[in-house]
């Protein structure tokens, strides 16, 4: 039976004597999930013993661990959550008790799925393993060459033919040797080297199994059925029993296959590849494998000249997999979860490597001097600044704390049922597989029909788990969405007869997080950080020319993009034209023969800005120096010409990036190895006010200055450590460190230090005035106001076909509030729903189209609601997704009745968003007397009616 629940206080350690002699036990109290949880394997969750009752309805009782087992005991601390699996049950004074068995696992913090490559990097020390989460994995030969013989590998599974697949694969990098000064030729030699053990092996394994050549069979140790020699290529597998996720690179009669693109001369794997591999096979097991050995393979050993070496040159090492190696597997990713659960930071003596033999040993030393640490290899250096380790300690909790949250949604893969995820749009289920097609790159496309209607947060180019109906549990592939409507379209490395997608949340973000902070504290310019820190103001030369002579706030901020030595910050408030500022300040910096960065957090603006950007750099620049770096999907259809294409001739790669001298590419991007090789005078960054503070090093990190453009009277970063801010539908528990730290941008940061860096543009082009007013009173300290007195007037009237006075008297002013008492319901408001898609009715009967009406809901369920209510070419979305959009016509659902609930009600920059989104009417909709409870609201409603 398993154990599973919460430590409920001190673990207590101690040494006793048995029959067997002297041994170690740890008595752990422990609280019990009561619910009996029915598991893949049969096995049955235990917790609803006779065992003491606990007023908050837990079971409380204690847990001995044996042997081996205190050591994962050592790590625990109350509030941890702990899994025994097969543990023995006893009487004890009356009451029930539990212990590890010979059979048993202990695992630490089970829902934190661990990588099965930071358990490697783990067992080798565990600095190696923080080392790496800090800096990243740079741009280097090695590793791009072992991805490439790894991507051969897999082709060579699926059945391509070896030379096609080098010459494909090599061309699929082509960015990549270009920034490394690689020839295609030189490299495609060197991955076939690489390729020729694999082919050999995977040869013997086909004679072996084919045409029963006793030959073949003599010449290896394996002999095996045809059955059994059945092998699949990489696929994620994760364990919600271990903890553990990763991809083994082969499967083949059940057992781990894995690459390794080294020599090893020595009969035996080494011991941290063998750890790799007993990895995957406790994810096999856990999918019901029975698996009992491993095979490494060296591919560097058979491209040896066996007279200068000596050794066992066979590339293909055979091990067996004991219960006790497994058990130490499970017992280092204990480690690495309690770790990552506290967020301590390793110092390396709780391993045993030598340091004089680490190819990390500078850095190491160089971290730990830096950020004074303790480190087994020592210090290099004088630490940061106290403000700027302060900095780093709490930007690194609060990015650790974002990496939980990661972890909390992957473990509502298992937790939650389908029918759960799919009612909190975490999946689309019940789809039905239509065909799979095998793409040219060995990939595959599959096709599944919906079943169901319904909104989803899903969208083309989002990565989920695909899977034949439960992701963990079934067969399931991580997968990209190419196109979502009726049917859905994605590609795929494995055939998987898909029937289900899951949001699968990807840690890349915050991965990336840390390294941006890592470069701009360790790596970064003292000026740069004297200026962040406070210890410098920012300096300007401000160029005396006028850039835009009809709009002097638009103009300053040019001037000071232009003329910033440090930063600039523009303040553009909805509708104030800060594309157009964006695109004429990148037009005055290519003039002067900068090189650009254009960035910003999402696709969308990033292809926004260009195209204002491309519009306004008239002559002054080539199309071919303009860049897109991004991947197809990610990149609008009309930006496409623009884009990057990463595979290719190495040099004309390069040469298209490096000649570029305006690149556009999200923030997200900018993190990516290959952008991180490169250099600009200037960083230009929309939306800045969404970015956090580490997201925003990751684009200004690559340049000399940088222009931040945003509003931070509008939304904040998303993060999901605080919970509720995606779908008001979920909540996170008191005791998880809230990542504060993230939720306040870097632009909101330097407004408020030096107010005198920014500009705020003041006019806006959209809103009638009588829309613009509470806005700006209430969010620009009435600052903001009409451009020209066309925007001012402009009303429905001006649209073709459409007439005010053919509407009701209360609609025919640009701004109406009408009171509709609510049903009750928390998260929907069918009384609105209906309310509003009569509303809609009555404005498409005064000659309004449907798509020039936009309804906005606090909540994904309201917005479900009210879409099954109105025509299709009304949009229907959550502000999060209007945000950067208008609409002729804004009609809002507040979706409160009596009071208003909640964290989304609470950020005030939400309703700022929403009652910004219209050019000539808003009508809101809702409960007059929740709105009346808040002051906020309160003059809100004063307002609208
Ligand atoms: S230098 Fe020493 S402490 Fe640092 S990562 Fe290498 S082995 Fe570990």
């Amino acid at each position: 039976m398993d154990v599973r629940g919460i430590v409920a206080d001190d673990v207590d350690v101690r040494t006793v004597s048995t029959s067997y002699g002297e041994t170690e036990l740890a008595e752990v109290p422990m609280r019990l999930e009561t619910a009996d949880a029915e598991r893949p394997d049969g096995r049955v969750a235990d917790g609803g013993l006779e065992t003491e009752r606990l007023a908050d309805g837990h079971e409380r009782t204690t847990v001995t661990l044996w042997n081996k087992w205190t050591e994962s005991a050592q790590l625990l601390e109350p509030g941890m959550e702990l899994l025994v699996t097969d543990a023995e049950t006893k009487e004890y004074q009356g009451e029930k008790q539990y212990s590890t068995t010979g059979e048993s696992y202990v695992v630490v913090e089970p829902s934190f799925l661990v990588n099965v490559t930071a358990i490697r990097n783990w067992v080798e020390c565990p600095r190696l393993y923080y080392l790496n989460k800090l800096s990243g994995v740079p741009l280097n030969y090695p590793v791009v060459k072992g991805t490439i013989v790894h991507e051969v590998f897999g082709d060579l599974l699926r059945g391509r033919e070896l030379e096609e697949s080098i010459d494909a694969r090599v061309e699929e990098r082509g960015l990549q040797l270009g920034l490394l000064g690689e020839t295609p030729e030189a490299v495609a030699e060197d991955v076939r080297e690489n390729a020729t053990a694999i082919e050999g092996w995977l040869e013997q394994g086909r004679l072996t199994e084919g045409d029963g050549s006793t030959e073949a069979a003599e010449s290896t140790e394996q002999t095996f059925s045809p059955a059994e020699s059945s092998w699949r290529s990489e696929q994620l597998l994760i364990s919600e029993t271990f903890g553990i996720r990763g991809r083994a690179d082969a499967i083949r009669r059940g057992a781990p296959v894995e690459l390794k693109t080294g020599k090893n001369l020595r009969k035996e794997p080494r011991f941290k590849d063998k750890v790799q591999a007993a990895c995957y096979a406790l994810l096999l097991e856990e999918h019901g494998d029975e698996v009992d050995t491993g095979t490494l393979l060296y591919t560097k050993n058979s491209a040896l000249d066996r007279n200068e070496e000596t050794g066992d040159l066979t590339p293909a090492k055979d091990f067996s997999m004991g219960a006790g190696l497994l058990k130490f597997v499970v017992r280092l990713r204990n480690e690495i979860a309690a770790m990552e659960v506290n967020g301590d930071v390793p110092t390396g003596y709780e391993g045993d490597a030598k340091c004089e033999y680490c190819f990390e040993q500078d850095t190491c030393m160089v971290v730990s001097g830096r950020l004074a640490q303790e480190s087994k290899a020592g210090q290099i250096g004088r630490p940061l600044p106290d403000e700027e380790l302060e900095y780093f300690e709490r930007l690194y909790r609060a990015i650790e704390a974002e990496r939980r949250a990661v972890h909390r949604e992957y473990a509502k893969l298992w937790r939650q049922d389908a029918q759960e995820r799919a009612d909190d749009d975490r999946a689309l289920i019940d789809l039905e597989f239509v065909e799979k097609r095998p793409l040219e790159e060995g990939r595959w496309e599959l096709r599944a029909r919906r079943t169901a209607g319904g909104t989803s947060k899903l969208r083309e180019g989002d990565l989920v788990l695909a899977s034949d109906g439960h992701p963990v549990r079934g067969d399931a592939e991580l997968a990209m969405i190419e196109r979502i409507d009726e049917e859905v379209v994605v590609t795929a490395d494995e055939p998987v007869e898909v029937t289900r997608l899951d949001v699968y949340p990807s840690e890349l973000t915050t991965d990336r997080l840390l390294v941006a902070l890592h470069d701009c504290l360790l790596k970064g310019d003292g000026r740069r950080k004297d200026v962040l820190f406070g210890r410098e103001e920012p300096a300007f030369s401000l160029p005396e020319e006028t850039f835009i002579d009809n709009n002097a706030a638009q103009n300053e901020a040019v001037r000071k993009a232009v003329g910033a030595e440090d930063f600039a910050l523009i303040h553009g408030p909805p509708g104030t034209g800060k594309t157009y500022t964006i695109a004429r300040a990148i037009r005055a910096m290519v003039d002067r023969g900068e090189r650009v960065l254009l960035s910003a957090f999402t696709n969308r603006a990033v292809d926004n800005a260009l195209e204002a950007v491309l519009e306004g750099i008239g002559d002054s620049l080539d199309d071919d120096r303009i860049v897109r770096v991004g991947s197809e999907s990610g990149v609008r259809e009309d930006m496409q010409p623009y884009r990057l294409e990463r595979a290719g001739d190495p040099e004309d790669r390069l040469a298209e990036l490096e000649n570029a001298r305006v690149v556009a590419a999200t923030t997200a991007t900018c993190g990516s190895r290959e952008m991180k090789e490169q250099a600009f005078d200037v960083a230009l960054v929309d939306e800045a006010a969404q970015l956090t503070e580490p997201g925003t090093f990751a684009a200004a990190n690559l340049a000399e200055r940088f222009v931040l453009v945003g509003d931070h009277e509008q939304l904040p970063p998303v993060v999901r450590s605080e919970g509720g801010t995606q779908h008001g539908l979920e909540n996170t528990s008191d005791d998880e460190p809230r990542a504060a730290d993230l939720t306040e941008s870097l632009f909101e940061r330097l407004v408020e230090r030096f107010p005198e860096a920014g500009v705020m543009l003041d006019c806006q082009y959209r809103m009638n005035q009588r829309i613009q007013y509470f806005a700006s009173q209430e969010f620009y300290d009435g600052e903001l106001r009409p451009a020209e007195p066309a925007v001012a007037g402009r009303t429905l009237d001006d649209l073709e076909g459409v007439t005010r006075d053919a509407l009701p008297e209360q609609l025919r002013d640009p701004v109406a509030f009408v009171d509709v008492e609510g049903d009750g319901s928390r998260y929907t408001d069918d009384v609105e729903a209906a309310r509003i898609a009569e509303l809609i009715e009555t404005y498409a009967d005064a000659g309004l189209a449907y798509d020039d009406i936009g309804v906005i809901a606090p909540f994904r369920a309201q917005v479900s609601t009210i879409s099954k209510h109105v025509p299709d070419a009304v949009a229907v979305d959550t502000v999060d997704r209007f945000q950067g959009s208008s609409q002729e016509l804004i009609i809002v659902s507040f979706t409160a009745t009596g009071q208003l609930e909640g964290p989304i009600f609470e950020d005030y920059r939400r309703i700022n968003v929403a009652l910004t989104r219209p050019k000539r009417a808003l009508v809101l909709v809702g409960d007059s007397r929740a709105l009346e409870s808040d002051p906020v609201y309160a003059r809100m409603l004063e307002w609208a009616q």
